[in-house]
Protein backbone atom coordinates (compact mmCIF):
# COMPACT_ATOMS: atom_id res chain seq x y z
CA UNK A 1 0.00 0.00 0.00
CA UNK A 2 2.74 2.37 0.92
CA UNK A 3 4.60 1.41 -2.51
CA UNK A 4 1.21 2.69 -4.28
CA UNK A 5 0.66 5.74 -2.36
CA UNK A 6 4.28 6.37 -3.40
CA UNK A 7 3.48 5.64 -7.33
CA UNK A 8 0.22 7.72 -7.33
CA UNK A 9 2.35 10.65 -5.46
CA UNK A 10 4.34 10.76 -8.66
CA UNK A 11 1.11 10.01 -11.56
CA UNK A 12 0.89 12.88 -13.42
CA UNK A 13 -2.62 11.18 -14.86
CA UNK A 14 -5.89 11.87 -12.75
CA UNK A 15 -6.89 8.40 -14.04
CA UNK A 16 -3.92 6.14 -13.65
CA UNK A 17 -3.89 7.52 -9.84
CA UNK A 18 -7.27 6.80 -8.78
CA UNK A 19 -7.11 3.67 -9.83
CA UNK A 20 -3.64 3.12 -7.33
CA UNK A 21 -5.72 4.66 -4.75
CA UNK A 22 -8.88 2.27 -4.91
CA UNK A 23 -9.18 -0.63 -3.21
CA UNK A 24 -11.43 -2.60 -3.36
CA UNK A 25 -12.17 -5.95 -1.10
CA UNK A 26 -14.74 -8.49 -1.88
CA UNK A 27 -16.77 -10.30 0.59
CA UNK A 28 -18.08 -8.55 3.85
CA UNK A 29 -17.64 -11.23 6.62
CA UNK A 30 -15.25 -10.93 9.10
CA UNK A 31 -12.08 -11.21 7.38
CA UNK A 32 -13.53 -8.24 4.40
CA UNK A 33 -14.96 -6.17 7.01
CA UNK A 34 -11.59 -6.15 9.64
CA UNK A 35 -9.41 -5.64 6.61
CA UNK A 36 -10.89 -2.81 4.67
CA UNK A 37 -11.39 -0.75 7.84
CA UNK A 38 -7.99 -1.23 8.84
CA UNK A 39 -6.78 -0.34 4.99
CA UNK A 40 -8.72 3.01 5.11
CA UNK A 41 -7.32 3.79 9.07
CA UNK A 42 -3.81 2.96 6.84
CA UNK A 43 -4.99 5.11 4.47
CA UNK A 44 -6.56 7.94 5.84
CA UNK A 45 -3.06 8.61 8.18
CA UNK A 46 -0.60 7.87 5.85
CA UNK A 47 -2.13 9.81 2.82
CA UNK A 48 -1.05 13.32 4.47
CA UNK A 49 3.45 12.24 4.57
CA UNK A 50 2.89 12.34 0.40
CA UNK A 51 2.51 15.83 -0.81
CA UNK A 52 0.83 15.50 -3.88
CA UNK A 53 -2.10 13.31 -1.73
CA UNK A 54 -5.20 14.14 -0.26
CA UNK A 55 -6.90 11.82 2.34
CA UNK A 56 -10.21 11.87 0.64
CA UNK A 57 -8.55 10.62 -3.06
CA UNK A 58 -7.31 7.29 -1.08
CA UNK A 59 -10.19 5.16 -1.13
CA UNK A 60 -11.38 1.34 0.09
CA UNK A 61 -14.00 -0.33 -1.27
CA UNK A 62 -16.07 -3.16 0.32
CA UNK A 63 -18.47 -5.25 -1.47
CA UNK A 64 -20.85 -7.61 -0.38
CA UNK A 65 -23.21 -9.95 -1.87
CA UNK A 66 -25.68 -9.71 1.58
CA UNK A 67 -28.34 -6.79 3.15
CA UNK A 68 -25.71 -6.17 5.77
CA UNK A 69 -22.27 -6.72 6.12
CA UNK A 70 -20.51 -9.15 8.98
CA UNK A 71 -23.47 -12.17 8.82
CA UNK A 72 -22.24 -14.28 11.63
CA UNK A 73 -23.25 -11.44 13.93
CA UNK A 74 -26.71 -9.96 15.10
CA UNK A 75 -27.54 -8.20 11.95
CA UNK A 76 -27.83 -4.75 14.56
CA UNK A 77 -24.18 -5.02 14.84
CA UNK A 78 -23.94 -5.36 11.03
CA UNK A 79 -25.81 -2.07 10.66
CA UNK A 80 -23.55 -0.04 13.37
CA UNK A 81 -20.36 -1.63 11.80
CA UNK A 82 -21.93 -0.31 8.30
CA UNK A 83 -22.77 3.23 10.01
CA UNK A 84 -19.31 3.23 11.95
CA UNK A 85 -17.30 2.23 8.18
CA UNK A 86 -19.35 4.53 5.99
CA UNK A 87 -18.77 7.31 8.50
CA UNK A 88 -15.00 6.58 8.40
CA UNK A 89 -15.18 6.82 4.81
CA UNK A 90 -15.21 3.32 3.53
CA UNK A 91 -17.56 2.95 0.46
CA UNK A 92 -19.68 -0.21 1.31
CA UNK A 93 -21.70 -1.57 -2.43
CA UNK A 94 -24.72 -4.34 -0.09
CA UNK A 95 -26.45 -6.95 -2.56
CA UNK A 96 -23.50 -6.72 -4.89
CA UNK A 97 -20.93 -9.26 -6.14
CA UNK A 98 -17.52 -9.23 -7.59
CA UNK A 99 -17.91 -10.67 -10.72
CA UNK A 100 -14.26 -10.24 -12.39
CA UNK A 101 -11.19 -8.50 -12.87
CA UNK A 102 -10.91 -6.90 -16.76
CA UNK A 103 -8.15 -4.69 -17.94
CA UNK A 104 -7.58 -3.25 -14.39
CA UNK A 105 -11.37 -2.64 -13.62
CA UNK A 106 -13.26 -5.07 -11.14
CA UNK A 107 -16.63 -6.10 -12.64
CA UNK A 108 -20.06 -5.86 -10.18
CA UNK A 109 -23.25 -7.47 -10.51
CA UNK A 110 -24.96 -4.36 -10.92
CA UNK A 111 -23.39 -3.72 -14.01
CA UNK A 112 -20.99 -0.89 -13.08
CA UNK A 113 -17.02 -1.81 -12.81
CA UNK A 114 -14.42 0.04 -10.56
CA UNK A 115 -11.21 0.96 -11.53
CA UNK A 116 -8.53 -0.34 -9.33
CA UNK A 117 -4.92 -1.41 -8.46
CA UNK A 118 -5.67 -3.79 -6.02
CA UNK A 119 -8.64 -6.49 -5.65
CA UNK A 120 -8.41 -8.39 -2.37
CA UNK A 121 -10.54 -11.60 -2.07
CA UNK A 122 -12.14 -12.47 1.22
CA UNK A 123 -15.59 -14.44 -0.34
CA UNK A 124 -14.80 -17.49 1.47
CA UNK A 125 -12.17 -20.19 1.46
CA UNK A 126 -12.31 -23.54 0.10
CA UNK A 127 -9.90 -26.66 1.02
CA UNK A 128 -6.83 -27.53 -0.13
CA UNK A 129 -6.72 -28.82 -3.36
CA UNK A 130 -4.98 -31.66 -2.81
CA UNK A 131 -8.04 -32.85 -0.68
CA UNK A 132 -9.81 -33.05 -4.20
CA UNK A 133 -7.14 -35.99 -4.95
CA UNK A 134 -7.95 -37.81 -2.02
CA UNK A 135 -9.99 -41.43 -2.57
CA UNK A 136 -12.34 -40.64 0.10
CA UNK A 137 -15.76 -39.40 0.62
CA UNK A 138 -16.28 -35.58 0.42
CA UNK A 139 -18.77 -33.10 1.85
CA UNK A 140 -19.16 -29.90 0.10
CA UNK A 141 -15.62 -30.48 -0.94
CA UNK A 142 -14.13 -31.67 2.56
CA UNK A 143 -13.24 -34.42 4.20
CA UNK A 144 -16.17 -36.37 4.96
CA UNK A 145 -15.60 -37.24 9.27
CA UNK A 146 -17.97 -38.51 11.70
CA UNK A 147 -17.95 -37.14 15.58
CA UNK A 148 -14.80 -38.56 16.65
CA UNK A 149 -13.16 -36.82 13.33
CA UNK A 150 -12.30 -40.62 11.80
CA UNK A 151 -12.44 -40.32 8.38
CA UNK A 152 -15.45 -42.49 6.31
CA UNK A 153 -14.54 -46.03 5.19
CA UNK A 154 -10.95 -45.20 5.79
CA UNK A 155 -10.21 -46.75 9.77
CA UNK A 156 -7.05 -45.54 11.52
CA UNK A 157 -7.03 -42.22 9.25
CA UNK A 158 -8.25 -38.74 10.55
CA UNK A 159 -8.72 -35.07 9.88
CA UNK A 160 -9.57 -32.09 11.26
CA UNK A 161 -9.55 -28.58 10.65
CA UNK A 162 -10.40 -26.43 7.57
CA UNK A 163 -9.77 -29.96 5.23
CA UNK A 164 -12.45 -32.01 6.91
CA UNK A 165 -16.56 -30.92 8.00
CA UNK A 166 -17.35 -32.81 11.00
CA UNK A 167 -20.73 -32.93 12.56
CA UNK A 168 -22.64 -31.47 15.67
CA UNK A 169 -24.34 -33.25 17.52
CA UNK A 170 -27.53 -32.23 17.78
CA UNK A 171 -29.26 -30.03 14.21
CA UNK A 172 -27.49 -32.31 11.54
CA UNK A 173 -25.28 -28.85 10.69
CA UNK A 174 -21.35 -28.29 10.77
CA UNK A 175 -19.03 -26.90 12.63
CA UNK A 176 -17.42 -23.92 10.62
CA UNK A 177 -13.62 -23.40 9.70
CA UNK A 178 -12.13 -21.19 12.19
CA UNK A 179 -8.96 -21.06 14.14
CA UNK A 180 -11.30 -21.89 17.40
CA UNK A 181 -12.64 -24.55 16.04
CA UNK A 182 -9.51 -26.75 15.00
CA UNK A 183 -7.67 -25.73 17.70
CA UNK A 184 -9.81 -27.41 19.92
CA UNK A 185 -10.58 -30.34 17.63
CA UNK A 186 -6.53 -30.74 17.82
CA UNK A 187 -7.29 -31.57 21.81
CA UNK A 188 -9.45 -34.42 20.91
CA UNK A 189 -8.51 -35.49 18.16
CA UNK A 190 -5.01 -36.21 20.10
CA UNK A 191 -6.70 -37.87 22.96
CA UNK A 192 -8.65 -39.92 20.44
CA UNK A 193 -5.71 -41.22 18.58
CA UNK A 194 -4.35 -42.51 22.09
CA UNK A 195 -7.53 -44.02 22.82
CA UNK A 196 -7.51 -46.00 19.59
CA UNK A 197 -3.58 -46.72 19.87
CA UNK A 198 -3.21 -47.85 23.70
CA UNK A 199 -7.46 -48.75 24.31
CA UNK A 200 -9.47 -45.90 26.05
CA UNK A 201 -12.78 -44.30 24.85
CA UNK A 202 -13.14 -42.16 22.43
CA UNK A 203 -14.50 -38.58 22.93
CA UNK A 204 -16.83 -36.75 19.94
CA UNK A 205 -15.93 -33.20 18.89
CA UNK A 206 -18.62 -31.24 21.08
CA UNK A 207 -17.23 -27.41 20.80
CA UNK A 208 -19.78 -23.93 21.92
CA UNK A 209 -18.24 -21.28 20.52
CA UNK A 210 -16.90 -18.43 22.97
CA UNK A 211 -17.82 -15.94 20.71
CA UNK A 212 -17.29 -13.76 17.66
CA UNK A 213 -15.17 -10.02 17.43
CA UNK A 214 -14.29 -8.06 14.91
CA UNK A 215 -12.24 -4.80 14.41
CA UNK A 216 -13.99 -2.39 12.27
CA UNK A 217 -11.77 0.65 12.60
CA UNK A 218 -9.35 2.85 14.59
CA UNK A 219 -10.74 1.41 18.15
CA UNK A 220 -14.00 0.38 16.97
CA UNK A 221 -15.51 -3.18 17.33
CA UNK A 222 -18.41 -5.20 17.08
CA UNK A 223 -18.83 -8.31 19.49
CA UNK A 224 -20.63 -11.52 20.43
CA UNK A 225 -19.44 -12.89 23.66
CA UNK A 226 -21.14 -15.67 25.51
CA UNK A 227 -24.55 -15.03 23.67
CA UNK A 228 -24.36 -10.71 25.02
CA UNK A 229 -23.36 -8.13 22.28
CA UNK A 230 -21.25 -5.38 22.75
CA UNK A 231 -20.39 -2.46 20.16
CA UNK A 232 -17.77 0.18 20.26
CA UNK A 233 -15.06 0.64 22.36
CA UNK A 234 -15.78 -1.93 24.51
CA UNK A 235 -16.27 -4.38 21.32
CA UNK A 236 -12.05 -2.97 20.31
CA UNK A 237 -11.17 -4.18 23.61
CA UNK A 238 -12.46 -7.40 23.96
CA UNK A 239 -11.18 -7.64 20.64
CA UNK A 240 -7.59 -6.63 21.38
CA UNK A 241 -7.62 -9.10 24.99
CA UNK A 242 -8.79 -12.19 23.40
CA UNK A 243 -5.86 -11.41 20.83
CA UNK A 244 -3.17 -10.59 23.29
CA UNK A 245 -4.05 -13.69 24.94
CA UNK A 246 -3.73 -15.93 22.13
CA UNK A 247 -0.04 -14.71 21.64
CA UNK A 248 2.23 -17.39 22.60
CA UNK A 249 4.86 -16.70 25.54
CA UNK A 250 4.80 -13.86 28.45
CA UNK A 251 7.74 -12.18 26.48
CA UNK A 252 5.79 -11.32 23.68
CA UNK A 253 2.59 -10.53 25.15
CA UNK A 254 4.28 -7.86 27.13
CA UNK A 255 6.10 -6.36 24.25
CA UNK A 256 2.72 -6.17 22.04
CA UNK A 257 1.17 -4.93 25.07
CA UNK A 258 3.19 -1.92 25.34
CA UNK A 259 3.38 -1.67 21.80
CA UNK A 260 -0.64 -0.82 22.27
CA UNK A 261 -0.28 0.97 25.10
CA UNK A 262 1.95 3.53 23.40
CA UNK A 263 -0.61 3.02 20.33
CA UNK A 264 -3.54 4.54 22.26
CA UNK A 265 -0.72 7.94 22.65
CA UNK A 266 0.81 8.22 19.91
CA UNK A 267 -0.50 8.41 16.03
CA UNK A 268 0.75 5.44 13.93
CA UNK A 269 4.60 5.50 13.09
CA UNK A 270 4.26 4.78 9.23
CA UNK A 271 8.02 4.17 7.87
CA UNK A 272 8.51 2.83 4.29
CA UNK A 273 11.58 0.59 4.33
CA UNK A 274 11.48 -0.50 0.82
CA UNK A 275 10.45 -4.35 0.80
CA UNK A 276 9.20 -5.38 -2.28
CA UNK A 277 9.42 -2.44 -3.99
CA UNK A 278 10.93 -3.29 -8.15
CA UNK A 279 13.90 -1.16 -7.43
CA UNK A 280 14.63 -3.53 -4.46
CA UNK A 281 14.18 -6.42 -6.40
CA UNK A 282 16.42 -5.52 -9.20
CA UNK A 283 18.95 -4.38 -6.86
CA UNK A 284 18.04 -8.10 -4.81
CA UNK A 285 19.02 -9.27 -8.45
CA UNK A 286 21.86 -7.80 -9.32
CA UNK A 287 23.04 -8.61 -5.79
CA UNK A 288 22.45 -12.36 -6.05
CA UNK A 289 23.67 -12.06 -9.70
CA UNK A 290 27.28 -10.79 -8.76
CA UNK A 291 27.74 -13.52 -5.96
CA UNK A 292 30.53 -15.73 -6.11
CA UNK A 293 29.33 -19.32 -7.04
C1 LIG B 1 -8.00 -14.17 6.05
C2 LIG B 1 -8.42 -15.16 7.11
C3 LIG B 1 -8.77 -14.70 8.38
C4 LIG B 1 -9.16 -15.60 9.37
N1 LIG B 1 -9.49 -15.12 10.61
C5 LIG B 1 -9.85 -15.97 11.57
C6 LIG B 1 -10.18 -15.50 12.88
O1 LIG B 1 -10.16 -14.30 13.16
N2 LIG B 1 -10.53 -16.41 13.83
C7 LIG B 1 -10.56 -17.75 13.55
O2 LIG B 1 -10.88 -18.53 14.47
N3 LIG B 1 -10.26 -18.22 12.33
C8 LIG B 1 -9.90 -17.38 11.33
N4 LIG B 1 -9.59 -17.86 10.08
C9 LIG B 1 -9.68 -19.31 9.82
C10 LIG B 1 -8.44 -20.02 10.34
O3 LIG B 1 -7.27 -19.43 9.81
C11 LIG B 1 -8.49 -21.49 9.91
O4 LIG B 1 -9.74 -22.04 10.23
C12 LIG B 1 -7.42 -22.30 10.62
O5 LIG B 1 -6.14 -21.79 10.30
C13 LIG B 1 -7.51 -23.77 10.19
O6 LIG B 1 -6.43 -24.48 10.71
P1 LIG B 1 -5.86 -25.74 9.92
O7 LIG B 1 -4.77 -26.26 10.77
O8 LIG B 1 -6.97 -26.64 9.55
O9 LIG B 1 -5.32 -25.18 8.53
P2 LIG B 1 -4.14 -24.15 8.27
O10 LIG B 1 -3.98 -23.20 9.39
O11 LIG B 1 -4.41 -23.62 6.90
O12 LIG B 1 -2.85 -25.07 8.26
C14 LIG B 1 -2.59 -25.99 7.21
C15 LIG B 1 -1.09 -26.13 7.08
O13 LIG B 1 -0.81 -27.19 6.18
C16 LIG B 1 0.23 -26.80 5.31
N5 LIG B 1 0.11 -27.59 4.07
C17 LIG B 1 -0.66 -27.34 3.00
N6 LIG B 1 -0.48 -28.29 2.06
C18 LIG B 1 0.42 -29.15 2.55
C19 LIG B 1 1.03 -30.34 2.05
N7 LIG B 1 0.72 -30.81 0.86
N8 LIG B 1 1.91 -30.96 2.84
C20 LIG B 1 2.22 -30.49 4.07
N9 LIG B 1 1.69 -29.37 4.60
C21 LIG B 1 0.80 -28.71 3.85
C22 LIG B 1 0.00 -25.32 5.11
O14 LIG B 1 1.18 -24.68 4.71
C23 LIG B 1 -0.43 -24.89 6.51
O15 LIG B 1 0.67 -24.56 7.31
C24 LIG B 1 -9.19 -16.98 9.07
C25 LIG B 1 -8.83 -17.45 7.80
C26 LIG B 1 -8.46 -16.55 6.83
C27 LIG B 1 -8.07 -17.07 5.46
Amino acid sequence: MIELLSQANREPLAEARAAMLTFVVAGGGFSGAETAAAMNDFLKASSKFFSSLDARDAKVVLVHSGDVILPELDAKLGIYAQKMMAAAGLDIRLKTRVLGYVDGKVQLSDGGSIAANTLLWTAGVSPNPLVASLPCRKERGHIAVNAYMEVADWPGVWALGDCALIPTPTDGKFYPPTAQHAEAQSKILAGNIRAAVHGGDKKPFVFQELGKVAAIGRRRGVANVLGIDFSGLIAWMIWRALNLSLIPGAERKLRIMLDWGLDLIFPKDIVEIGIGTERDRRRCNITMKSEPT
